[in-house]
Parts: structure tokens; C-alpha cells; sequence
């Protein structure tokens, strides 16, 4: 222990893949557990994708790349960018990393100095501040309210600014909530980070999996000032249902991008080569094989949502994207289970649904946010209604 890092003893294991792993061995063990934890889609990627890296295996692009991802993959990025937000970049625009968060986590290793300040906006995604902390910059956390839509506003981004930050985080449909930016709503926040001129981190990876009509906009889109000071993320994982492909990526100016080639030529090499040749044919194929996934997740979210409205203690915003609700639970604080376990915070809440009612779910604090808990729906329908039914026996059980 006394061996290790000071950067390395700052952070701790990402509290979503501890639970998920924690709900995966209790079912290797024999449990009958229903994992509300894991943040990938339960679909399969499609077959063209998987197809397209075959072919790449079979006729040899099986070797190193370019560092920062494939011509051809640059080009289908560039592709995607003008196709789905009207964002014109160039090849020297984009970087191909080894997932989204290995795009963020290079982003912040070319930005972050220790001492330099990154606003992340709260609930927030787990690693935004422990990749801040291994750089030995500091998280700014500001802690926006549930009847804001958990939308930072304009006024609290302002008052969160000192001559010390460096760059604002933005996560549009948003892991854990699922809400969404307006339109007008990032250009107001676009209007203070160009005042201020600091940098935004735009993390899109969820821009497609939206619900009720909702737009999904990249703030670059909104201006050539705020364009030029946006970092975009994005990746394959979640719409195509891409995991374990690993590959993200982000467009932002010449230096950064080359600044995060640099970084990448010195620690991975490359992305996986043969999974860049599937990232092409998900960007480039039909962009229509997605809405029967985009279907399957608003049937569940609608389910969902219903039935934590209608269990006493509980209530659940609507979320307008990604595949997660987050239900405030904080009125069953104070009360006590069967078992005498006195539930005082969404940590206490999350380890008695898991003895007492098999149900995995990740805590609010692993967010940033106390009083809620975070529930993914990337899994069958069946599952899901039986989920349900466990955690309001559980909340009715309470005293
Ligand atoms: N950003 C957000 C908000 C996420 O929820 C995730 C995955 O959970 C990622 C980035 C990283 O995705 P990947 O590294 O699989 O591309």
C-alpha cells in the first residue's frame, strides 16, 4: 500500500462496475439477483458491425494503426459529425481512443494541470472527478436540483467559475438521471463559458437514445465561439450496443487532438484495429437499426417510471434519455426493515434491496447525490416487472 501512488490512492474502483460485479457473483453463486446495475444495453451489436470486423480480420488489418484511429475511420467520424449535429471538422479535428472514457480520461491527461479546476455538474457519471483527482485537479462539484430537471443553470455554472477552472463538464442525455439539455438551455450555458472563456466537455454518448420527442443538440453546434472552445465525446458503446469493442471518440481543436495523439502513441499505441473497421460500418450503415433498441428502452422507461410513482415514498422524474431513472427515495430515510436494519442514507437503502429483496441498484451518493438511487433498464421486460415488484414488497415492508 505504502508503495503506491499518491494519485492512485485518491481515487476508488468505479462504485456502477463494483455493484455490478458484486450482483454478477451472487448470481454465479446461485442467487436469484435482478441486476438494475449495469450500465450497457442488454442487445446485441448488429450484425453488419460484427461482420465488418471479421472481414477486417480476415484480409489482415490485423496490425498497429495510427495512433489516434484509422484515416477511414476519421473520415466516417467527420461523417457522422456534419450528418447527425451540422458540425464540420477535419481529419486533424479527431481523435479514436479505446472507449469514451478512454477519450475523456486522455482529454483530461492533455488539459488537466494539478491545481487546475473541472466544474462537473452533479448527479454526475462516476469517473468525471476521479479522473480529475489521478491528474491531481480538483473536482468542482456543483449539485443541481431535481426540480431544475438536474440541469446545471446558467447563474450556478457562473458562480462555479474562478480564474482556476479550466473546463466545464457536460453530459446531454445525462448518466445517472437521463436528462436532457434544451436547446435553449445549452446556449445559455454556452453564453457563460464563452464569457468566461473557459473549455467545455461535451459528452454526447447517449445524444441518440432519446424519448418523447426530445432533441438531443451538441453545444459546439450552437456558435463558432463556444464550437471553438467545445471538446464533442462520443462512442459506439451504448446505441450500438458496443461495449466490449472499445472505441470512442472526441473533436475538438488541432493541438488538443494532437497533444491526445501523443499521450495515446505513449500508452495504448492504437485502438484495436479490427474494431475501428466495425465503428465504420456503425457510423456509415443504416442509421435505422437503432430504433427498435430506442423503442424497446421508451417501453421500459415508461414501465418504470409508473410503477416507482405509484409505490409510496418514491417518486421518479421521467427521464428524456440514456437508459437509467433515478428515483428520489429520500422519503424512506428513518424507516426501519423487518430485520431491524435502520435505513438512513441511498447507501443503506441500495444494501438492504440487495440482502433482503435481490435487487441491485446503485446508490445516489455514487453520484454525487444523496436521497436517490439509480436504476438501468438495459435488460428484458420480464425481469424489469419482477425487479418492480421485489423493491415495492421491499419499500412496503419498511416501518
Ligand atoms: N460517458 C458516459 C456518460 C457513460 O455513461 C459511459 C459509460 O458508461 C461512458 C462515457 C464511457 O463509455 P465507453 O467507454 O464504453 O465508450
Amino acid at each position: 500500500q505504502s508503495r503506491l501512488s499518491e494519485r492512485v490512492k485518491a481515487i476508488k474502483e468505479s462504485p456502477t462496475i463494483a455493484i455490478s460485479t458484486k450482483a454478477k457473483q451472487m448470481k454465479a453463486d446461485g442467487h436469484n439477483v435482478i441486476g438494475f446495475g449495469a450500465g450497457e444495453p442488454d442487445f446485441d451489436t448488429p450484425d453488419h458491425i460484427k461482420y465488418a470486423a471479421i472481414k477486417a480480420l480476415v484480409s489482415g488489418n490485423t496490425k498497429y494503426t495510427p495512433a489516434d484511429g484509422m484515416v477511414e475511420l476519421k473520415d466516417a467520424i467527420i461523417h457522422k459529425f456534419k450528418r447527425d449535429n451540422n458540425l464540420t471538422y477535419t481529419r486533424s479535428n479527431i481523435t479514436v481512443n479505446v472507449g469514451a472514457k478512454h477519450t475523456l480520461f486522455n482529454i483530461y491527461m492533455a488539459l488537466l494541470n494539478p491545481g487546475d479546476e473541472i466544474i462537473i455538474p452533479a448527479p454526475y457519471w462516476v469517473s468525471y472527478p476521479d479522473m480529475a483527482l489521478i491528474c491531481g485537479a480538483t473536482p468542482v462539484i456543483v449539485e443541481t436540483e431535481e426540480a431544475d430537471n438536474f440541469c446545471m443553470t446558467p447563474a450556478q455554472l457562473e458562480k462555479a467559475i474562478t480564474p482556476k477552472t479550466k473546463a466545464v463538464v457536460i453530459n446531454s442525455p445525462s448518466n445517472p438521471t437521463g436528462s436532457g439539455y434544451s436547446k435553449d438551455a445549452l446556449k445559455a450555458l454556452a453564453d457563460v463559458i464563452v464569457k468566461h472563456d473557459i473549455l467545455c466537455i461535451s459528452d454526447e454518448i447517449y445524444e441518440k437514445l432519446v424519448y418523447d420527442g426530445f432533441e438531443s443538440y451538441s453545444i459546439a453546434s450552437l456558435g463558432d465561439e463556444i464550437r471553438q472552445r467545445t471538446i464533442v465525446v462520443n462512442g459506439l458503446s451504448k446505441e450500438w450496443a458496443m461495449t466490449g469493442w472499445r472505441i470512442g471518440y472526441a473533436a475538438a481543436n488541432e493541438t488538443l487532438i494532437k497533444a491526445i495523439a501523443n499521450i495515446q502513441s505513449q500508452s495504448t499505441t492504437n485502438p484495436t484495429s479490427f474494431a475501428q473497421d466495425g465503428a465504420i460500418a456503425a457510423l456509415m450503415g443504416p442509421q435505422e437499426l437503432i430504433k427498435p433498441l430506442v423503442s424497446a428502452f421508451d417501453e421500459r422507461r415508461k414501465y418504470i417510471v409508473d410503477r416507482f410513482n405509484a409505490i409510496p415514498g418514491i417518486s421518479c422524474l421521467r427521464p428524456q434519455g440514456a437508459f437509467y431513472c433515478f428515483p428520489n427515495i429520500s422519503a424512506l430515510f428513518g424507516k426501519t426493515s423487518k430485520q431491524g436494519m435502520l435505513i438512513k442514507d441511498s447507501s443503506d437503502f441500495a444494501e438492504y434491496l440487495i440482502s433482503e429483496a435481490l435487487v441491485a441498484v446503485v446508490p445516489g451518493i455514487a453520484f454525487g447525490a444523496e436521497g436517490f438511487m439509480r436504476l438501468s433498464y438495459a435488460m428484458g421486460m420480464p425481469a424489469i416487472m419482477e425487479g418492480l415488484d421485489r423493491i415495492e414488497k421491499a419499500v412496503r415492508d419498511l416501518q
